[in-house]
């Protein structure tokens, strides 16, 4: 039976050595150069850390959504070549220049902004994002001719430095990202055409960079692959030599024993068919526990997988252990390395009707993360 330390209700446990190993492993089977993508806080994982891992195990570029998560790796101390794609309207780029932050840029105003924000002294290094059927941001091919040509005047200017084009693919089947991919050749050919070398182009995510070969193109952006999460529906983390770095766990807080047929928690969801023991966990949805996973997600109290019972309320939610014999400060894991017997976050993904990406990136702040190095 696993006790949870004193004092400690919930907690998010990062295996940075679980990072470290998941690049290292990717960057073997893709042989491409790896973009370690840390948004959204690396995918709940801390940011700082999981980029310091992903360096680590031989990521060579790291990449934000946007601006502010990548100062904030800047302010961090890390130094890498590291790429924002995703602007607010009418962002300037002087902080990002300053701070040698790539932009990728999406239209002709984003290449003018980056521009503005060049000098001959400094060259802002720009990679052009290219629509090839998304249908979210990117360059569309009508204005390839526009954007192209005004991002090559400013290069030979010296305001900007254009390093990469990259795309970003919709996974809806191998038809339609082989369609994307040929998209992509054809902005490749009109950049050069335009007089633009950039030596950088990359296309595939996860999702891509593991089935589809062809558009690895020497380098691939990594986000959730590289939690140890995969990206495929039908194929678990070890079926991809994987390992998931987040162990989302809490402390049974309280136990109660009750009568058949009691209530538990809001609009009495779940009543116990027997005699039995309640165990309160302290973790709600407040902290990412998503409640729409109420009466389905799965714990592992003392060696033995239970589903949450009735709603999951904000702070808490029960679980009903029959005559298991838990007791309070015993450890209950909602998800984590399915190889050490936890559930699996995509087991919650499942319950909650969403996918394992939401599921480790909406953990709250209110959970601490707890790093270690397996
Ligand atoms: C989030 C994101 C990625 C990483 O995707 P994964 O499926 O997590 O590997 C790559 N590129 C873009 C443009 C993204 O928005």
């Amino acid at each position: 039976m696993s006790r949870m330390p004193d004092g400690v209700a919930r907690e998010a446990v990062i295996d940075v050595g679980a990072i470290e190993h998941n690049v290292r492993h990717l960057r073997a089977l893709t042989a491409s150069e790896v973009i370690a993508v840390v948004k959204a806080d690396g995918y709940g994982h801390g940011a700082e850390r999981s980029a310091r891992a992903a360096l680590a195990g031989g990521a060579a570029r790291l990449a934000t959504a946007d601006v502010p998560e990548a100062l904030a790796l800047r302010s961090a101390g890390i130094d890498a070549p590291l790429l924002a794609w995703l602007h607010a309207p009418n962002a300037s780029f002087q902080d990002a220049a300053a701070a040698r932050i790539e932009l990728g840029v999406s239209s002709v105003e984003q290449v003018r902004a980056a521009a503005a924000a060049g000098s001959r002294e400094r060259p802002v290094r720009v990679q052009l994002k290219v629509e090839t059927g998304l249908g979210r941001n990117g360059i569309a091919p009508s204005e390839y001719g526009t954007v192209f040509g005004e991002a090559a005047r400013f290069e030979r200017e010296g305001l900007i430095e254009v390093i990469g084009v990259f795309s970003h693919l919709s996974n809806t089947s191998p038809e339609d990202d082989r369609t994307a991919l040929s998209r992509f050749t054809v902005a490749q050919a009109a950049a050069e055409s335009a007089g633009l070398h950039p030596p950088l182009r990359h296309i595939a995510a996860s999702h891509a960079a593991i089935d589809m070969p062809e558009a690895r193109l020497g380098c691939v952006r990594l986000g959730v692959a590289i939690y140890g999460l995969s990206p495929f529906a039908d194929r678990s983390s070890a079926d991809l030599g994987l390992r998931p770095a987040m162990t989302l766990r809490g402390a049974v807080a309280a136990v109660r024993r009750v009568p058949a047929g009691q209530g538990v928690s809001y609009g009495y969801l779940h009543r116990t068919v027997a005699e039995s023991t309640l165990a309160l966990v302290a973790m709600g949805y407040a902290d990412g526990v998503p409640r729409a996973a109420s009466g389905a997600g799965p714990v592992v109290i003392g060696d033995r997988r239970f589903t949450v019972a009735g709603r999951i309320a904000m702070d808490q939610f029960v679980v009903d252990v029959g005559d298991a014999p838990v007791e309070v400060g015993d450890e209950a894991v909602l998800f984590g390395d399915p190889a050490v017997g936890a559930p699996a976050a995509s087991d919650w993904a499942d319950a909650a009707g969403t996918i394992n990406y939401e599921i480790v990136t909406r953990v709250g702040p209110r959970v601490p993360r707890r790093e270690v190095r397996s």
